[in-house]
């Protein structure tokens, strides 16, 4: 007999009241109810340019060619300009008052909006890199990412090096930092809460099968099911992100 969704909602709840290291792990799905279009899909960054242009090696090739779109995704993450900005959403807030709780130890996301600092996410992995500051080429120095320092058609450094944004572009190593945090959490974790992630992008994709093998409970947020539903989900929740963490936080909370 297949669970309802209310016994689902309680399972999961169950398991995230009863964890020890609670561990988040996101995508661009959890930031769409915050009007941030994912990447893939209808509305896409990718609908519109052609992902080369975040390609490390065509970056250094042609910034010229590249900036434009990198402005453009700053917009739509950040608010800069005349759009309103973006704030985070019911499920960031639930995530980031489940750390204060001590429920979840860390928060690992792939999105680069920021928007889990903005909802006070603590210990964050940020496996992708961020839109807060721009990292030279040439010298290493990182600058505050605002108006001023991506103001040149093509941002350089005061030494002249190109200046690249601090996430991480096709063709480049995920941060050291971020790989080894993460494998630390999902091995330790034991219980995974996935929100807006399809389980596409690799290295990250790998992270709840690493977490389900080290023994974890893993509950599943999205709107359909992905790679990850049959293969390592425990409790699969077919909710929009900001509506199943409001239900089982109340859950949760009771
Ligand atoms: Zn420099």
């Amino acid at each position: 007999m297949t669970a309802t969704l209310a016994e689902n909602l309680a399972r999961a709840a169950e398991a995230i009241g009863n964890a020890r290291y609670g561990v988040g792990f996101t995508g661009a799905g959890i930031s769409v109810e915050s009007g941030i279009p994912p990447f893939r899909g209808e509305g896409g960054v990718w609908n519109r340019y052609d992902p080369s242009i975040l390609d490390l090696d065509t970056f250094m090739r042609s910034p010229e060619r590249s900036w434009p779109a990198i402005k453009e995704m700053f917009t739509a993450f950040l608010g800069t300009g005349d759009r309103t900005p973006v704030e985070p959403n019911a499920a960031h807030r639930v995530l980031a008052k489940w750390e204060a709780e001590g429920r979840i130890k860390t928060v690992i996301t792939q999105n680069i909006d920021g928007l889990h600092e903005a909802a006070g996410s603590r210990n964050l992995v940020e496996f992708h890199g961020h839109c807060r500051s721009l990292v030279c080429l040439s010298c290493g120095r990182r600058l505050p990412l605002n108006a001023e320092t991506t103001a040149a058609d093509v941002p350089k450094c005061p030494c002249g090096g190109l200046l690249k944004p601090d996430f991480v572009f096709f063709g480049e190593g995920i941060p050291p930092e971020a790989l080894a945090d993460s494998d630390e959490a999902a091995r330790r974790t034991d219980c995974m809460v996935l929100v807006g992630t399809s389980g596409v992008v690799y290295p990250a994709a790998s992270l709840p099968f690493l977490a389900k093998r080290n023994g974890a409970f893993v509950v599943e947020i999205n709107p359909e099911p992905t790679s990850y539903t049959d293969a390592v989900v425990d409790v699969f929740l077919p909710l929009k992100a900001g509506e199943a963490m409001e239900r089982l936080d109340e859950l949760v909370s009771a």
